[in-house]
């Protein structure tokens, strides 16, 4: 197969020149003196940039959330990856308290079978876990460890076991990422909040504010610090939170963080409108200044990567919340969190281009390269040079796509971008150079995707 045309956008930089892809599925050349050879199959990316395909490293699939699940499985979620640029996801596996983690590893494995899309795993801990377990997991191609400060009654772990997981980890060439947030703190004001009256969506922003992200930011840089590991911060929402990013940077700690296209776009004011459930994700939406600070942080590489934390929810099961109650939630906090995204990245990310804020370069590092690289599975993904995977998306700066749920792939009713539309859209997506996309419209295969087990992390350079 020729890919023929198009501009490459790649690690190497940008030039007018041709892909061939072998029979394996890899890329075997990139040049601009390529020809069609006999019996090979020309695309024609004329007009069009060509760049190694997205890799989303935070979703959340077949996610079970209280007496709900979320609305995608890992094969309608990677098929509306497939369709917006992505192909190869990292989702989060869970091991709550008392669970053997291996077994959930196991289970997550199952779930995902029906992938589309090439897929990996990260592993969530709740709890102090034996050296063993890590040793096991990164045999397995699991090496990124997350852990929450967030949700003291389910998932958080206290700085202890943060602390001793990052030694860990760091010993043994992974990483920790971890969602910052001042956990206790906010039970209190959550718990303070239902007490006195206050039971409204916009009080899920109200009380999770963004101090007490930054707060823990800080807190897990200094510990990243101790251990000499590096620590990821998952999703970034805020200017203050971004500082201590920053801050950590400057002083040498080998601490990248993440955000997602949700903290890019929409405002904390939605939580106040009609639709205010379908907006509650966590940590919640923010307001201008720290979108300003954000969309800066990705230019200037003070943000590493952009992936989605995609977990969708029925409009329906989000009003019954988490309790699933037949007449409505009774309060914030069972309104269940986490937006639709997994297929719109790509695309709103674009925007940043468009607005001359970011290059095409940093798109393609921000959206493919940087991640890939991060969480080891570089250079099989998010690399054009010969011997990595076809994973390859002809991006079409010029096709427009509406963001309303019913013109996008993802089994969702809403869409937190309904009524805008992008300039930019992938016209072809090859996932191990077979067609997963064409023109908008999946054509992949339920089960296609594979496991790609990780390497262990490299040393790479700041950018
Ligand atoms: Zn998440």
């Amino acid at each position: 197969m020729l890919v023929s045309g198009g501009t490459v956008v790649d690690v190497d930089g940008r030039r007018s020149a041709s892909v061939r892809i072998d029979r394996a599925g890899q890329v075997e050349a990139v040049a601009g003196d390529l020809h069609l050879e006999e019996g090979e199959v020309l695309h024609d990316a004329s007009g069009c940039f060509v760049i190694p395909g997205g890799v989303d490293v935070h979703t959340h699939l077949h996610l079970p959330v209280g007496a709900l699940r979320v609305s995608d499985d890992f094969w309608t979620g990677t098929r509306a990856a497939a369709v917006g640029g992505t192909t190869t996801i990292i989702d989060y596996a869970t091991a709550y308290r008392g669970e053997d983690p291996l077994e959930s590893f196991r289970r997550w494995k199952r779930w995902a079978q029906p992938s589309a899309i090439d897929w990996a795993l990260h592993m969530t801990f709740t709890e102090a876990i034996p050296d063993r377990v890590l040793a096991e997991c990164i045999d397995e191609g699991v090496t990124s460890f997350k852990l929450y400060m967030a949700y003291p009654e389910l998932l958080a772990v206290d700085d202890e076991v943060i602390l001793d997981v990052m030694r860990r980890a760091s010993a043994r060439g992974g990483l920790v990422t971890v969602h910052c947030e001042n956990g206790d703190a906010i039970e209190e004001l959550r718990r303070r909040a239902v007490e006195a009256g206050r039971t409204a969506a916009i009080e899920h922003a109200r009380t999770r504010p963004s101090p007490l992200e930054a707060e823990a930011v800080a807190r897990v840089a200094n510990m990243a610090e101790r251990a000499e590991c590096t620590a990821y911060v998952v999703h970034c929402s805020s200017g203050a939170a971004l500082a201590e990013v920053r801050a950590a940077q400057e002083r040498g700690v080998d601490v990248r963080a993440e955000t997602c296209p949700q903290y890019l776009h929409l405002d904390v004011a939605l939580l106040e409108g009609p639709e205010a459930p379908d907006f509650v994700c966590t940590p919640p939406l923010r307001e201008q200044r720290d979108r300003d600070e954000l969309w800066e942080g990705l230019a200037r590489g003070w943000i590493h990567t952009v992936a989605t934390d995609h977990c969708p929810f029925w409009s329906d099961d989000r009003r019954r919340g988490i309790r699933n109650r037949p007449d409505g939630f009774r309060d914030f906090t069972e309104i269940p969190g986490g937006l639709p995204g997994i297929e719109t990245r790509l695309a709103l990310v674009w925007e940043g281009v468009t607005a001359g804020i970011l290059s095409v370069e940093d798109w393609v590092r921000l959206c493919s390269e940087a991640p890939s690289r991060t969480f080891g599975l570089w250079p099989t993904k998010g690399s054009l040079r010969p011997g990595a995977d076809a994973d390859l998306v002809v991006w079409d700066p010029e096709r427009e796509q509406s963001l309303a749920a019913d013109e996008l792939s993802m089994r969702v009713d809403h869409s937190p971008y309904e009524g805008r539309r992008e300039r930019g859209w992938p016209r072809l997506v090859l996932s191990r150079g077979r067609s997963v996309a064409v023109e908008g419209h999946f054509v992949g295969e339920r089960g296609a995707g594979r496991y790609v087990p990780r390497r262990t992390v490299e040393p790479e350079p700041v950018v």
